[in-house]
């Protein structure tokens, strides 16, 4: 059975990728900062829960431990515990709004993948989904046909940039494994006061597309439902 571990999967983007591997088959691993939301949502869909917080070390080694202890390895990783940060004016915005966001959206990302490799390595299929954003690429939010070109923020845009590369050079370390970043398009959730056009279900459709890669899918690209993103 393949095994699938998310972040922050109690609620939006999470919640409906969890969902779905779940009718697919795969044993999910339900990760989330908070035990009742994160119990709550696991009993609701018939998946495992393991807390999770990205931003702290010792939960994170903690729940790659029942991980090996439970189910042996990793086949899928997918990270998408995100925050938005707020957009405030760039000239109010400190390096400590940049930080924090920076702490989940990238160094969470890193001290998550670094925690689950050794599992990942035991897979005959090992694949990493990174839950980016078109707010990530330069080539989108600077073209004026595209929603994104008419937010500007530092935190949240800087962040999936840094993700993007951080994908990148997995991607090029691991050849064995199918490591993606995914820009799932404005959604639904509470990320953005559930402002965003596409559904749970219409944005999910990218993250669960590449979770389900196998060997001959590609590795170190960026995608969405309509196929590559420019960086
Ligand atoms: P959401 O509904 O706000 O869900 C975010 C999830 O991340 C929640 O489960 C949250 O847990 C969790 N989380 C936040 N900080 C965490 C931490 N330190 N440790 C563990 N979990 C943490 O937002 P969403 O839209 O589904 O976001 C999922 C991903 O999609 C994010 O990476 C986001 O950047 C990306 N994305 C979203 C959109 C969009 O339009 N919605 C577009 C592009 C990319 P709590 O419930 O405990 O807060």
């Amino acid at each position: 059975m393949t095994s699938t571990l998310i972040t922050g999967a109690n609620k939006g983007l999470g919640r409906e990728t969890a969902r779905r591997l779940l009718a697919d088959g795969h044993e999910v691993w339900l990760a989330a900062r908070n035990p009742q939301r994160g119990e709550a949502t696991a009993g609701e869909l018939g998946g495992r829960f393991v807390q999770l917080d990205v931003t702290d070390e010792a939960s994170v080694t903690a729940a790659a431990e029942v991980v090996a202890a439970e189910s042996g390895a990793l086949d899928v990783l997918i990270n998408n515990a995100g925050i938005g940060g707020g957009f405030r004016p760039l000239a109010e915005t400190t390096p400590e709004d940049v930080r924090r966001v920076f702490e989940t959206n990238v160094f969470g990302i890193v001290r998550v993948t670094r925690a689950f490799l050794p599992l990942l390595e035991r897979s005959s299929n090992p694949v990493i989904v990174n839950v980016s954003s078109g707010m990530g690429s330069v080539a989108v939010t600077t073209d004026p046909g595209r929603f994104e070109s008419t937010l500007i923020g530092l935190a949240y845009p800087a962040s999936k940039t840094a993700l993007n590369m951080i994908t990148s050079q997995y991607a090029k370390a691991y050849p064995r494994m199918r490591i993606n970043a995914v820009d799932p398009g404005y959604t639904a959730t509470e990320l953005n006061g559930h402002r965003g056009t596409k559904t749970v279900q219409e944005g999910a459709e990218v993250i669960v597309r590449m979770a389900r890669l196998d060997a001959s899918g590609p590795t170190g690209a960026f995608l969405d439902s309509e196929g590559s993103v420019p960086w």
